[in-house]
């Protein structure tokens, strides 16, 4: 089998080019709409009506026409409107004024609300405390402004995260079509490994990789299984193999190293599979593999380095596994900031450290954390994010602008 070892960049291109030619799950759920956050609609949503469905004021103060204002006019207090209600008096003419709440609708005749803090009030009459410029639509957001009634407000594709669910509340949709979610098989490999609840020799390990990655496919929407460990064998590598078949998407994690016992890659190959890469020049996760089984279920090897196991899944998995799930923005996510301390780096490779960014209104900051490499679980959990140091550079000073990778 031919190894084909790409930059950061051509491995992320080659992942997205297959999750972009991925179609949307064939099935759907009909979902209670708190029970729907997280998942990706399937169809879209159109609001029912205007939106806002009236002109609305965005103040507590005086509804007016701006005209009699600018005019420097005292104007003549004829009533009151407050949210829920509607004005059901005469429309407001020349030289008066209705006292209006925030979420009220305007009554007709008025053009601006003026707010509360800006008017003296004496009695049943108004006026301006200081001069000033009131022009027509002050402090109103017109109705069908934000959308007119038949016009999407939520395309099909997009994660359901609260600013979503709060659209499609304010169409009133107490139920939505989301897609089904894709099941993804968990194969942790290693002779090293021990269960939860089972005794561990000094020379053991629990295997965490498997629920690092089930919560990482949870944080995904979608549905983790986590199948029992397989031994470095390739009789225990064949069973998982055909026990995860039914599955969207597989996951080893361990056993793509070059090492005696790494048999993951010859399992797959016997298997039929394809390759797309074998390993990419970033540090932690270089030797992660990616590829298609021969009945067309993607899986990917993971450096079974805890940390290279976690940042791959951010890099590669994530946007593999959000097309399956019929998400439309599957690239991970990059910020900037500037860089705490001064630091050194492999030219050779893209680094993804784990790292904490502190940010204020005006700037974000990242310093590294203090590691012992990527077996480092207690280092990567007191980080927030990753901070990118790209190849063919060395010396990083203090206050440069890099890339973070945000988990
Ligand atoms: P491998 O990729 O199989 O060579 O494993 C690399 C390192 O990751 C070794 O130190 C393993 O003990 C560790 N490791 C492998 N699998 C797991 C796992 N499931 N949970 C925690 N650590 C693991
Ligand atoms: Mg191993």
């Amino acid at each position: 089998m031919a190894e084909r070892v790409l930059s950061f960049e051509q491995a992320l291109a080659e992942v997205l080019q297959h999750a972009r030619i991925l179609a949307a799950p064939r099935e759907q759920q009909h979902l209670d709409l708190l029970a729907a956050h997280g998942r990706v609609l399937a169809a879209p949503i159109a609001t029912p009506r205007d939106q806002p469905p009236f002109d609305r004021s965005t103040r507590d103060g005086y509804a007016i026409r701006a005209e009699d204002f600018s005019a420097g006019q005292s104007l003549r207090l004829i009533g009151a409107v407050r949210a829920g209600e509607s004005w059901l008096g005469p429309p407001l003419a020349a030289g008066q004024a209705i006292e209006i709440m925030t979420g009220a609708p305007l009554p007709t005749g008025a053009d601006a609300v003026v707010m509360l803090e800006h008017v003296t009030v004496d009695g049943e009459t108004i006026r301006l405390a200081q001069p000033r410029n009131i022009a027509a639509g002050d402090h109103i957001v017109a109705r069908g402004s934000e959308a007119h009634a038949g016009n999407t407000v939520l395309s099909a594709g997009r994660r359901l995260d609260a600013a979503e669910i709060a659209v499609a509340a304010s169409c009133g949709c107490a139920q939505l079509h989301v897609f089904a979610q894709p099941k993804v098989s968990i194969i942790a490999t290693g002779d090293e490994l021990v269960e939860l609840g089972e005794h561990t020799e000094p020379w053991q390990i629990y295997n965490s990789n498997s629920y690092a990655l089930a919560a990482l496919v949870k944080q995904n929407g979608a549905e983790p299984h986590r199948l029992s460990i397989a031994r470095d064998n390739l009789n225990d590598l064949r069973d998982r193999l055909t026990a995860a078949r039914n599955s969207d998407l597989v996951l080893f994690s361990g056993g793509v190293s070059a090492g005696k016992f790494d048999l993951v890659e010859q399992v797959l190959n016997e298997a039929g599979a394809e390759f797309f890469f074998t390993g990419a020049k970033i540090q932690p996760g270089k030797p992660i593999v990616f590829g298609r089984l021969s009945h067309g279920v993607y899986f990917f090897g993971l450096p079974g380095n805890p940390i290279s196991t976690q940042v791959c899944f951010h890099l590669f998995v994530a946007p593999l596994l959000r097309a399956l799930s019929g998400e439309t923005e599957i690239t991970p996510r990059f910020a900037e900031a500037h860089l705490a301390e001064p630091t050194r780096a492999n030219p050779d490779l893209t680094r993804f450290l784990p790292a904490e960014l502190t940010s204020s209104v005006d700037s974000a900051t990242i310093r590294l954390i203090g590691w012992q490499g990527s077996g480092d679980l207690a280092a990567n959990a007191r980080a927030n994010c990753y901070c990118v140091l790209p190849p063919h550079t060395a010396d990083f000073a203090a206050g440069e602008t890099v890339r973070v990778l945000l988990r």
